[in-house]
């Protein structure tokens, strides 16, 4: 069976790394989470001093890229993707509030970008993966075989987001987070370099009714037709 490149995009919290994991799971892809790298990247300014009030260091960042290394790790008893800061697990960090308020401003960095893009790229020369995020089908892979563009209503997303966050056990208040998706969203739509939008091939998803085993088989369904 030949094997493609699966470009998951669309708004926040619209449950796009759950569905992507599980569909990676299921076809045997390797899974990849673009939004972690540009999370790991937004926690590396706030750990080493880059951030003054609510402004990055951008220069001082430029020069540090190279030594921001991001890699990843199947958990050894979920198998779940973990994400490395320069070799320490940061997967609980990264998606906290504080660094969910910095990451569109950092990912809006055009050199931020380009490296990311390239370590991207990177990872999917062997095809057979699933990648999501916000420019993967129309800037990292603009020749991706199958092209998905995920939406759901802001508040069905921030009701998401918020269960994911109780759920673990961390402080959370809905209005906060609905301001936060609503924020990401102008943000990573009117940012000059590759703003988040559908790519004109993606199939649109609107998932806000849809239960996971819908959409699993909707998935599962144009993926066997682009296969076999
Ligand atoms: O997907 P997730 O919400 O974890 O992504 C965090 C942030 O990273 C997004 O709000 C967006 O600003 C940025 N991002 C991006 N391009 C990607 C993935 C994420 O700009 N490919």
């Amino acid at each position: 069976m030949k094997k493609i490149i699966i470009a998951i995009d669309g708004f926040s919290s619209c449950g796009k790394s759950t569905m992507a994991k599980a569909l990676a799971r299921n076809i045997g892809y390797l899974y990849f989470d673009s939004g972690a790298m540009y999370r790991a990247v937004a926690l590396y300014c706030m750990q080493n001093g880059l951030i003054n009030d609510t402004k990055i260091d951008i220069e001082t960042l430029r020069g540090k890229m190279q030594d921001i290394q991001i890699t990843f790790e199947a958990d050894p008893d979920t198998k779940n993707s973990l994400t490395f800061l320069n070799g320490v697990n940061v997967e609980h960090e990264i998606r906290s509030l504080e660094v969910s308020r910095l990451v569109s401003q950092v990912a809006a960095l055009d050199f931020v970008r380009e490296e990311m893009v390239d370590r991207q790229r990177e990872m999917g020369k062997a095809k057979g993966i699933v990648m999501d995020g916000r420019d993967i089908g129309t800037t990292v892979f603009p020749n991706a075989e199958m092209k998905i563009f995920v939406t759901a209503s802001a508040e069905v997303r921030a009701q998401r987001r918020y269960d994911e966050l109780t759920a673990r056990g961390d402080n959370a208040n809905f209005q906060e987070i609905l301001d936060n998706v609503l924020q990401r969203d102008h943000i990573d739509q009117t940012r000059e370099v590759s703003p988040l939008k559908q790519a004109e091939d993606a199939l649109l998803l609107d998932n806000s009714n849809m239960t996971r085993e819908e959409q699993m088989n909707w998935l599962i369904e144009k993926f066997n037709s682009l296969t076999e």
